[in-house]
């Protein structure tokens, strides 16, 4: 059985190397220990997958009826009732084991999977949802796993189904469109003054959905654009809330890149629709970036490009706010 204590402190450099293998580890053994675990993985290998071409690019739909929970999650409720926290240990199923990362974090397997690597990276203790506040741990982690993983960040409201607890995801790398398509779309991308030789910022209005990407192998560097950019993205957010977004994150050749999506709401109309009219879907990260997760088949039958353009039209920030970004960045 694997030892479920991973200090990064105490391993330093070797936990790089071998956080990757010990996570592999910690799945083959889960499968064995945690049948429910294997059959939604199972589940996963036969999940039926359509394209839909749009513009230049593809936008691929998942038929995943195990995702129905997180894409209906009453949010509300997540945010205010902790005791019934599906993130937090003693809420969870005793099969559940975990690698702790460093003193704060510990990394599951994701007993509902869209990819056939995906874990959950959760904080030891019930705490909101803030990625300014984790964004050092979010890029720490996220170049211990780069080898093999792609990190994501969904916040409150964007997608997020446990919102009042604070948490990352990991999924296989490379795997979603906008990662496919992101040296192709950067001749279109909008150089911010925020860039110098330590940081490149810029801005994409060209892929349906607007989004910032942030680069750069400092993360001091990081951390204090990000920190700017927080406090001009709060100024088009509701008082007292974190600015609406969803961050995709990768590490390669010594450097971290950040795709940020600004948000302005969690679902889009199409969700409250009624009869036909209605689509189940709660973009999120995963979502934004190429592969919307439909958990009812008519639904993943049914959308058309057209609904595509307009469920990311709807989500994503309006033009006049990525003009105001746009105003305060470039
Ligand atoms: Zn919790």
């Amino acid at each position: 059985m694997i030892n479920n204590i991973l200090n990064r402190e105490n391993q330093k450099g070797a936990l790089k190397d071998t956080l990757c293998a010990d996570l592999n580890i910690l799945f083959e053994e889960q499968k064995k220990e945690w049948p429910f675990l294997k059959q939604k993985f199972e589940n996963l290998n036969s999940a039926a997958v359509r394209e839909i071409q749009v513009n230049n690019s593809v936008v691929k739909l998942q038929y995943n009826p195990d995702r129905i929970h997180s894409t209906a999650a009453d949010i509300d409720k997540h945010l205010v009732e902790p005791k019934e926290c599906f993130l937090c240990v003693s809420n969870r199923p005793k099969e559940q084991r975990g690698i702790q990362y460093g003193k704060y974090f510990e990394i599951l397997c994701n007993p509902y999977p869209i990819l056939k690597d995906h874990y959950t990276i959760v904080k030891l203790k019930h705490t909101s949802q803030s990625l300014v506040l984790h964004l050092k741990e979010f890029l720490n982690i996220t170049s211990d796993l780069g080898e093999k993983f792609t990190l994501f960040y969904n916040g409150p409201r964007c997608g997020a189904s446990a919102p009042g607890h604070m948490h990352f995801q990991a999924i296989t790398k490379n795997v979603l469109q906008i990662e496919k398509d992101f040296d192709s779309l950067r001749p279109d991308f909008v150089k911010s003054k925020y860039s110098n030789e330590k940081i490149s910022v810029s801005l994409s209005k060209n892929y349906l959905r607007y989004f910032i990407t942030i680069e750069s192998s400092s993360i001091k560097d990081i951390v204090l654009f990000f920190k700017q950019l927080n406090i001009i993205l709060k100024k088009i957010t509701p008082p007292g809330q974190e600015p609406l977004m969803n961050v995709l994150c990768n590490y390669e050749n010594d450097a971290w890149r950040l795709i940020i999506f600004p948000r302005t709401k969690h679902r889009p109309t199409h969700y409250f629709e009624m009869g036909d009219k209605r689509i189940v879907v709660s973009p999120a990260a995963v979502d934004l970036g190429g592969l919307i997760i439909t958990p009812r088949r008519e639904d993943f039958d049914k959308i058309t490009k057209e609904d595509v353009i307009e469920i990311y039209r709807q989500v994503s920030v309006t033009s006049e706010m990525f003009s105001y970004l746009t105003s305060k960045l470039v």
